[in-house]
């Protein structure tokens, strides 16, 4: 990366004398049914990088445990970090390896975390945002097995003080349930996300989910059906966001020349890393998208990383990254708290966090140090 390009946090390159990865499993403190699966438990890779003057800075590949939301799996992951990520990094070479963004963004996040670490510089100011600020943050409710259930848990969700709710959505779990939610809180901030599920056949029926006043519909389509999205915006009232599909900033240019959202989801993990999520959220200041960061279920360590991101210009929607207390009993760092419905960016050096040591061995299940 070019000093002074978009993500450059002006420290200067320094290459790690360790790379440490750490296989951890944190249970779900409830399970997640989305369109692509049901996530029990977090079985991530946190990558620990060690420079020469004993900085230490963290990454996390937030991914799941099978292949079912994107093409990259935990186990999958372990390898290619194992084998290709962690020596290329300790050589200061390019990895050669195509695709793997999440297991990529956790080495160069651990990277640079351990930089900002040693010149005492935080993350987020690194990167033109505003540490500490506090960003609105969105509840997002799994697919649930009735509609009860899901306005149970809705009311919950505004009881701990979240101001706007996410909704997963698939066939079959559409219209009913979002439109009992809209009956029952007529002014909330309300979005829906499909994770990919429909299909051309189901165009009137997304349209038809207007008269609900969502702020968003998120993926609609798989993540290459780029065409029948813009044919939804051209469509529909609501605004068309795109998550699964937004995989690189040259993605979104032609997102914006097809028209095929007027909302972005930004997840440092599936961009490869923090400075292409910096250059997606340019993008969409520059387009005039609105813009979010999108969560992976992630640990207290991917929660810091990408919620210095979330506190760019740009990002204007409510994050997915909630609470900690939302997906864990006891995460690997301190934990993240709602504070009037925000989180707060945290303002130490780097990501402003790192794992509690007793708690990090508790979670780990595989372990393994590479040197130079
Ligand atoms: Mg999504």
């Amino acid at each position: 990366m070019a000093r002074g390009a978009p993500g450059d946090p002006g420290v200067p390159p320094v290459l790690p004398v360790t790379v440490e990865l750490r296989r951890v499993r944190l249970p779900l403190v409830r399970p997640m049914v989305a369109a692509h699966g049901v996530e029990r438990d977090r079985d991530v890779v946190l990558v620990a990088a060690t420079l020469a003057d004993g900085s230490v800075g963290w990454g996390e590949c937030s991914t799941l445990g099978r292949p079912t939301y994107t093409g990259e799996w935990t186990e999958a992951a372990w390898w290619v970090l194992r084998d290709e990520l962690a020596p290329a990094a300790l050589a200061g070479r390019a990895s050669g390896v195509v695709g793997h963004p999440m297991a990529s963004a956790s080495v160069s996040t651990a990277v640079l975390d351990a930089r900002l670490r040693s010149v005492s510089v935080n993350l987020a100011a690194s990167l033109g945002a505003e540490p500490g600020r506090a960003v609105p943050s969105t509840a997002v409710s799994g697919v649930q097995p009735s509609v009860d259930d899901l306005l149970r848990g809705v009311a919950a969700d505004l009881a701990a003080g979240h101001r706007s709710v996410k909704c997963k959505i698939r066939p079959g779990w559409d219209v009913e349930p979002l439109a009992a939610v809209r009956s029952a809180w007529p002014d909330l901030a309300l979005a829906a996300d499909a994770n990919g599920a429909y299909a051309r056949d189901d165009l009137d029926r997304l349209v038809s989910l207007d008269r609900l006043g969502l702020l968003y519909l998120e993926q609609p389509f798989a993540p290459d059906q780029l065409l029948l999205s813009a044919e939804l915006v051209r469509s529909a009232g609501t605004p068309v966001a795109l998550d699964e599909s937004v995989t690189s900033a040259a993605t979104v240019d032609v997102v914006v020349a097809l028209g095929a959202a007027g909302v972005l989801s930004i997840k440092p993990a599936r961009l490869g890393g923090i400075a292409e999520a910096v250059r997606v959220a340019e993008l969409a200041v520059a387009h005039g998208l609105g813009a979010f960061v999108g969560g992976m279920l992630e640990t207290g360590v991917g929660r810091a990383a990408a919620l210095a991101v979330a506190a760019l210009p740009g990002c204007d929607l409510p994050t997915d990254l909630g609470p900690s207390s939302r997906y864990f009993t006891d995460d690997v760092t301190e934990r993240f708290a709602l504070d009037d419905g925000t989180l707060a960016v945290p303002t130490g050096p780097g990501i402003g966090v790192a794992p509690d040591a007793d708690r990090l061995d508790a979670a780990t299940v595989d372990h393994l140090v590479l040197t130079r």
